[in-house]
C-alpha cells in the first residue's frame, strides 16, 4: 500500500484559535510512528506495531459525554443521562481555553473523511495533541488520495487535548475529562482522556444524528461483511460481544468492524478506514486475521510486554480492554470500496452472562425489533471506566450512549428496512454456556463461527417443526442441528444439566427484560412487545 499523504504543505491554525503553534500536517504513519518512539511516548512491540498507554484512561467515559443544547439538537436530541446537554456558552469558554493550552504547542493536524459512500461523505480535521493520537486518526478515517486533499473542505473539526484537564466547577463538566458534541460548531472537542476510542466514537455520535436526521440513513453500531455470493450480513452487538472477531472472517471480505449506514438505496457502507479490535487473549492460532494485522502502521494499546517488546496478550494488569488499531487495508479479504448490498442477514450478538439464551435462534419480526430496542448483553469489564465484573446491562439499538436520538427512531427505520429487504434475523449468544459467568464457560468461539456460517449457507434449514424448536422461556427457534457442532451445545439448558436451576435462572433474564422494556411500553406497538420473552417469574 502506498502512503500517498506525505506532509505536502503547512497550515495555520489562526482561524481555530490556535496560535504560533508547531503544526505538523499530514505526516505519514511511519512519521508519526517514529515521532511517538523519539518523544517516548510509545515503544515498538516486536510484531513491529507502536504500542503506546492512553494514560487514565484505559476505556471510554460515558458519564463525561455530552451534548451541546443549541436550535440545532434541542428539540431533536432523546435528552437524559445518554445525551447530556452542555450550555453553549459553557461550551465557547471551555473550547477557548483548549485552544489556548494547545498555541505555542507542537500539535498534529490530519484531513480526513468518514462514510465510504461518496455520497454520504463527512470530511473531517483531527487536530491532536500527541502524535500517537494522530496516527490513531490515520488508521480509523479514511484516508483521503493526494487529489482530495488538494481542495479539501474540512467540515467536522475534532479537537484532541488529553493533557488539558478541565476545572469542573468553572468548565460545566463532571469532572476533569469531557468529549463534547456540538453541531452548530462542527466540532467534538475531547480533553483530560488520552482514550482514542473518544475520537472514533465522537465522530460515530455525531453521524447517528446527521445520517437519520438529514440524509435518510440508518446508522448502526454494527461491523458487516460480504460473501462470495454478494451476500452482506450485519453484526450488531455491544462491546466485546464479538462484532470484530466474527466480521473478521476470511471466507468474507470485510465491509467494516463497528460502525455503517444503510442507505434508501439499498446499500450498507462502512464509516470508517479502519479496525479497532480487542487483543485480550489474542492469539494467532485462534484469530489469525486479527493477530497477522498487527505489524508496523498498527498501535497497541495499554498492552504489556517484556524487555524484547513481546506483547503478553493474557496480561490484564492494565486493562481488561487492551486494544490494536490498524488501517483496514492490514486485513487481507476486505470489499474495496467498504460498501455492501442490503443485508440478507443481520445477527444480534449478545455476550450473555447469565448463559441461559441459545447459541444461536432465528427471530421473528417482532422478536427482531423486540430485541433491538432491548439491546441486551452482559457488560464485560474494561471498555467503560467504572466497570469491573461481567453486569447484565440493556443498551437500545446495541449501541445507546452513541445514539443522540430516542431509541424508537431507529428501531422504526430498522424494522421498515427489514422488512422491505426480507432478511432472517438470528440473536448469537457469544458469551457463556453450560452456567452462569463463574460456573459455565464462554462459547467456543469455533462454535459460534460454526453456527453463523451455517446460518448464512441455509444449512440450518427452513423454518420449521422438524429444523426449529421454539424456546418455552424466550419463545425464540433454537436450531436442532448445525453442521459442525455437537448438538447438546445448541440447546442451552441441555448444557447446564440441571433443568431447575437453568429455567430459575432463565426467568431472572426474562425479569430483566421485562423491568428494562418498561420504558418503551408507551412507545412500543403491540406487535413490538409480542417480541419479548414469553414467560416470567412471579
Ligand atoms: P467493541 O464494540 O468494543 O469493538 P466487539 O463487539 O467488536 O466490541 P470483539 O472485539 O469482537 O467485540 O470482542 C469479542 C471478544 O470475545 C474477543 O476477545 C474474542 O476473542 C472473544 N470471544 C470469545 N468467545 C467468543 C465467541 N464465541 N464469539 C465471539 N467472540 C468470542
Ligand atoms: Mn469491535
Amino acid at each position: 500500500m502506498v502512503d500517498n499523504t506525505q506532509a505536502t504543505k503547512s497550515i495555520s491554525l489562526n482561524q481555530y484559535g490556535i496560535k504560533n503553534a508547531k503544526v505538523h500536517y499530514q505526516l505519514s504513519s511511519d512519521q508519526l510512528h517514529n515521532i511517538t518512539l523519539k518523544k517516548e511516548q510509545g515503544v515498538e512491540s516486536s510484531l513491529g506495531a507502536l504500542a503506546v498507554n492512553t494514560g487514565e484512561f484505559t476505556g471510554r467515559s460515558p458519564q463525561d459525554r455530552f451534548i451541546v443544547k443549541d436550535e440545532i439538537t434541542k428539540d431533536r436530541v432523546w435528552w437524559g443521562n445518554i445525551n447530556i446537554p452542555f450550555k453553549t456558552d459553557k461550551f465557547d469558554a471551555l473550547y477557548n481555553k483548549v485552544v489556548n493550552y494547545l498555541s505555542e504547542k507542537e500539535v498534529f493536524v490530519r484531513d480526513s473523511y468518514a462514510c465510504a459512500d461518496d455520497n454520504y461523505r463527512l470530511n473531517i480535521r483531527v487536530i491532536n495533541e500527541y502524535p500517537w493520537s494522530n496516527m490513531f486518526a490515520y488508521n480509523m478515517f479514511l484516508r483521503p488520495t493526494e487529489r482530495q486533499l488538494e481542495n479539501f473542505n474540512p467540515e467536522w473539526t475534532v479537537v484532541n487535548a488529553p493533557g488539558f484537564m478541565a476545572d469542573a466547577e468553572i468548565d460545566g463538566t463532571r469532572q476533569h475529562n469531557f468529549a463534547i458534541l456540538n453541531f452548530t460548531k462542527k466540532i467534538a472537542l475531547i480533553g483530560g482522556t488520552g482514550y482514542t476510542g473518544e475520537i472514533k466514537k465522537g465522530i460515530f455520535s455525531a453521524l447517528n444524528f446527521i445520517l437519520p436526521v438529514f440524509k435518510n440513513t440508518l446508522p448502526m453500531h454494527c461491523s458487516a461483511n460480504v460473501g462470495k455470493n454478494g451476500d452482506t450480513s450485519i453484526f450488531f452487538g455491544l462491546s466485546g460481544t464479538g462484532k470484530t472477531t466474527l466480521s473478521t472472517d476470511p471466507d468474507r471480505s470485510l465491509i467494516g468492524d463497528d460502525e455503517h449506514g444503510w442507505t434508501a438505496e439499498n446499500t450498507v457502507f462502512n464509516f470508517e478506514g479502519g479496525c479497532y479490535a480487542k487483543v485480550i487473549n489474542l492469539s494467532g492460532e485462534n484469530e489469525p486475521e486479527i493477530y497477522n494485522a498487527i505489524k508496523k502502521g498498527a498501535i497497541l494499546e495499554n498492552v504489556i510486554m517484556d524487555n524484547n517488546g513481546n506483547v503478553d496478550f493474557e496480561d490484564t494488569s492494565i486493562t481488561q480492554n487492551t486494544r490494536v488499531s490498524y488501517p483496514i487495508y492490514h486485513i487481507e479479504n476486505i470489499q474495496k470500496p467498504s460498501i455492501g448490498k442490503n443485508p440478507k442477514n443481520i445477527f444480534f450478538l449478545t455476550a450473555d452472562a447469565f448463559g441461559v439464551l441459545p447459541p444461536i435462534s432465528k427471530l421473528t419480526p417482532s422478536q427482531a425489533a423486540y430485541h433491538f430496542i432491548s439491546g441486551y448483553t452482559a457488560k464485560v469489564a474494561g471498555t467503560e471506566a467504572g466497570v469491573t465484573e461481567p453486569v447484565p446491562s440493556f443498551s437500545a439499538c446495541f449501541g445507546a450512549p452513541f445514539m443522540p436520538l430516542h431509541p424508537t427512531k431507529y428501531a422504526e427505520m430498522l424494522s421498515q428496512k427489514m422488512k422491505d429487504a426480507g432478511v432472517n434475523v438470528w440473536l448469537v449468544n457469544t458469551g457463556w454456556t453450560a452456567g452462569p459467568y463463574g460456573v459455565g464457560h464462554r462459547m467456543k468461539l469455533k462454535y459460534t463461527r460454526a453456527m453463523i456460517s451455517a446460518a448464512m449457507n441455509g444449512d440450518l434449514g427452513d423454518y420449521s417443526y422438524e429444523n426449529y424448536h421454539i424456546h418455552s422461556v424466550f419463545g425464540v427457534a433454537q436450531p436442532r442441528q448445525c453442521p459442525g457442532v455437537p448438538t447438546e451445545v445448541l440447546s442451552p439448558r441441555a448444557t447446564w444439566n440441571n433443568d431447575e436451576a437453568y429455567y430459575k435462572m432463565a426467568f431472572k433474564l426474562t425479569n430483566a427484560f421485562r423491568e428494562n422494556f418498561k420504558k418503551f411500553e408507551s412507545y412500543a406497538s403491540e406487535e413490538i412487545r409480542r417480541g419479548g420473552p414469553q414467560r416470567y417469574a412471579f
